[in-house]
This record gives structure tokens, C-alpha cells and sequence, in this order.
């Protein structure tokens, strides 16, 4: 049996993660944390309740959890994975907006337990940014659209950073991206990372959805992956989940516990 904090208990992926681990078979979910929902319930998806405790380490102390899954906040996650880390917690960590620098600092300070970090952990999502590094192999002018709910933090998404690194390791070099000087609007020819393009819209209706577009002579490819309901990412939660028990150090990809 695995047990599992939820931090970010109320939030929108949190209740869902919350619903997911309590279905699935040698996982429990022993406490939730989320500050905005101190002692208000959340519905476990099976007839029960998890009562919501505002005090991270409170609740660590409390209910000695193997696995802390966080989707919380980028300003509040550093100090979440402090303090799991410093109990000696496996952290899964949906939440994006966090420095793969910072990550590796943090995760430094525990090398027995296991951060792991999903920038998507939907299996489409995965196999888009796979594709689009593939591409980027033979097809080096490509562009990013991301497009998420308009409650969405941070922006770029985590999804389009990790696309755009992926594409930068896997292309020679970077083809000059043109217009830039010409903007009529500031921001019209998108922010630039790693030499790649991400326009980011934001607009209710939407959950997480990304275009990696790719251009040459003649033709246009374009790879695109949507995750039209949140349940998309919880096989990957309770995938990772099962894994981080029995590794150690800082992971970031689904990738590297698909065997993909
Ligand atoms: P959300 O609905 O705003 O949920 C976040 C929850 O965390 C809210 O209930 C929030 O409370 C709470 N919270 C804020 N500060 C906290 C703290 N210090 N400790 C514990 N809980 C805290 O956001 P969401 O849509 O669920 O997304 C959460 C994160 O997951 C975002 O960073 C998002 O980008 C990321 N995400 C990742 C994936 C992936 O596959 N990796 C997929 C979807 C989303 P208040 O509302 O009171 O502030």
C-alpha cells in the first residue's frame, strides 16, 4: 500500500487526483492540503471525504505519507517540495512554472528520495513532444502554439518550455526566427525559447491543448495533442505515483517511466 498526501486537495486537478488515487488498487490517499479549504471537505469519488488541512507540515508529521502529489501554485510549490523533500517524502510534481535549475537544487538536498516532475502527464502529450523533436531533426523551422484555461498561471505552459528544449537538443542549428524587429504590437511574434516561437492563448473553454508547427518548402506539418478533460492526465499521475517509491533523485518526463 502506497500513501499518498495530495497537495492542492481543492484545486482543479487536485480533486480529480484525489478521485483517481482512491480508486486505484494498493494506493490510499492519507491526507490533503490545501490553505484556501482549510477543514472544508473534498469528495473521494467513493461515498467518503477528505478533510482539507491548511498546514503542509502539520500534515506530513500527521500522516507520514510515502508520496506527496503536488499541483498546487508556481509561487507556493518551492516551499511545498522544501518540506516534503526534508521528510523524506517521493514528490510527483504537476505543477508547472518551477526552473529545471531550481528543481535540481532542491532535489540535490534529498538524493534518497525521488522528485519526480511531469510537464504533461498525458501519454498524448508525451508522444507529441516526441514526435516534434523527431521533426525538428529534419524540419528545423517550427513554431508553438499552446492554449490553456484562462485560469492558467504561468506562460509559457511547462509543456511548451519542455517541447521547446526537446526540439533545441534534437535540431543543428537554429534557423533565425523573422519579424521580430518589425513587430507592429509588442509580443506579436510570440517569446523565444531555446530559438523557438511560443504563442500562448488563454481563453475559458479550454483545458491544455499545444500545435507544434513546422514549416518548409512547400508543405507545413503540424503535430497537435489535446487534452479535452483533466482525467487525461491521471494515468500518468498514478503511474508515477507507483513509480517515485522505488527511485531516487530528480526525473522530468513521463518518458523516463514508460520504458517509452
Ligand atoms: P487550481 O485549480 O488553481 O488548483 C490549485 C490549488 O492549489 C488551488 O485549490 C489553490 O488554492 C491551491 N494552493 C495554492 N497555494 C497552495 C499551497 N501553498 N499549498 C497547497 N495548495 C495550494 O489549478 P490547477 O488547474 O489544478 O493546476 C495546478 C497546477 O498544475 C498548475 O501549475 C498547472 O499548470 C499544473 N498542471 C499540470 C499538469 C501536468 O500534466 N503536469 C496538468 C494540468 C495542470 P487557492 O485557489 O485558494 O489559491
Amino acid at each position: 500500500m502506497i500513501d499518498v498526501l495530495v497537495n492542492g486537495a481543492a484545486g482543479r486537478m487536485g480533486r480529480e487526483v484525489v478521485r483517481t488515487l482512491t480508486a486505484a488498487d494498493n494506493i490510499r490517499t492519507v491526507a490533503a492540503v490545501d490553505p484556501g479549504h482549510d477543514g472544508r471537505p473534498v469528495d473521494d469519488g467513493a461515498g467518503g471525504e477528505l478533510i482539507c488541512s491548511a498546514d503542509l507540515a502539520a500534515a506530513l508529521e500527521a500522516s507520514r505519507p510515502a508520496v506527496m502529489v503536488d499541483f498546487t501554485h508556481p509561487d507556493a510549490v518551492e516551499e511545498n517540495l522544501r518540506l516534503a523533500l526534508a521528510a523524506g517524502v517521493h514528490c510527483v510534481l504537476g505543477t508547472t512554472g518551477v526552473a529545471e535549475e531550481r528543481l535540481r537544487e532542491l532535489s540535490g538536498g534529498a538524493p534518497d528520495v525521488c522528485l519526480f516532475v511531469a510537464p504533461n502527464f498525458a501519454i498524448g502529450a508525451v508522444l507529441m513532444m516526441r514526435f516534434a523533436q523527431e521533426a525538428a531533426r529534419f524540419m528545423p523551422h517550427v513554431e508553438i502554439i499552446e492554449l490553456h484555461h484562462d485560469h492558467k498561471a504561468d506562460a509559457p505552459s511547462g509543456t511548451a518550455l519542455r517541447t521547446a528544449s526537446l526540439i533545441a537538443a534534437s535540431r543543428g542549428d537554429a534557423p533565425a526566427s523573422p519579424g521580430r524587429e518589425t513587430e507592429l504590437a509588442e509580443g506579436a511574434r510570440g517569446a523565444l525559447v531555446n530559438d523557438v516561437c511560443i504563442h500562448s492563448v488563454r481563453l475559458p473553454g479550454l483545458v491544455a491543448h499545444q500545435e507544434v508547427i513546422f514549416g518548409g518548402q512547400g508543405q507545413t506539418l503540424t503535430v497537435r495533442h489535446d487534452s479535452i478533460d483533466r482525467t487525461s492526465f491521471m494515468p500518468g499521475v498514478v503511474l508515477a505515483v507507483r513509480e517515485v517509491v522505488s527511485r531516487s533523485g530528480l526525473i522530468i518526463g513521463l518518458e523516463n517511466l514508460m520504458g517509452a
